[in-house]
């Protein structure tokens, strides 16, 4: 998607050698311009796929997937890192090791909102190691739902995570595929 590739370059950052901040737009403030857009490309990837619900985590994934979920006009899942008095019993759970904190959470989805007759697509903002989307898919099949694919804002395609996913046998549809950071600059895969 060739205005999220010229908005990370103009306003993303490199931090060290793998991570890029992007909280100009994308996980801290959100331009929810762009936001839709991705949704709408999202949107066109998995039209035919009869989608019933779309799922991600708290709290990067929650923006993208909601515009997601317009488009498709289905509801949206977010899964909540931390269990609290409303959200104790009758979930799914899966232990996701978080790339960017580097401590493991636990990720949690009620059993009230995902079951086996739901075909679900997985959002997320980053695909890095692709520990989020393998916790989502646990949980999913843990539900006996159908994964129709996971789409990702943003891949770091030198990172593991793409072959993860692959192997899993999720279809992965990502709008950036970054090939490399060089010299804090950031190198797209070519379409
Ligand atoms: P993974 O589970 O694929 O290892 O990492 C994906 C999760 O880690 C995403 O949900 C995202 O929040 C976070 N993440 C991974 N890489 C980056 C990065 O380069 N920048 C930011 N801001 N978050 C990242």
């Amino acid at each position: 998607m060739k205005e999220l590739e010229e908005r990370i370059s103009k306003d993303g950052r490199v931090i060290g050698t793998d991570v890029l901040k992007v909280d100009n737009f994308l996980n801290h403030q959100v331009d929810p311009v762009l936001m839709k857009k991705m949704g709408e490309e999202f949107y066109k990837e998995f039209k035919d796929q009869n989608v019933t619900k779309i799922i991600t985590v708290e709290s990067s994934g929650i923006a993208p997937a909601i515009m997601t979920g317009l488009c498709f006009e289905k509801p949206v899942v977010f899964a909540r890192k931390h269990k609290s008095l409303t959200l104790k019993d009758d979930l799914y759970t899966a232990d996701v090791y978080s790339f960017t904190k580097q401590t493991s959470n636990k990720i949690s989805i009620s059993r009230a909102f995902l079951d086996s007759s739901d075909r679900v697509l997985i959002i997320d903002d980053f695909l890095a190691n692709g520990q989020a989307v393998k916790g989502l898919a646990e949980i999913a099949e843990a539900a006996g739902a159908t994964i129709v694919g996971a789409g990702i804002v943003i891949e770091k395609s030198f990172q593991k995570g793409r072959s993860l996913v692959d192997e899993l046998g999720i279809k992965v549809h990502s709008l950036a595929r970054i090939k490399a950071f060089e010299n804090g600059k950031v190198i797209f895969e070519e379409d």
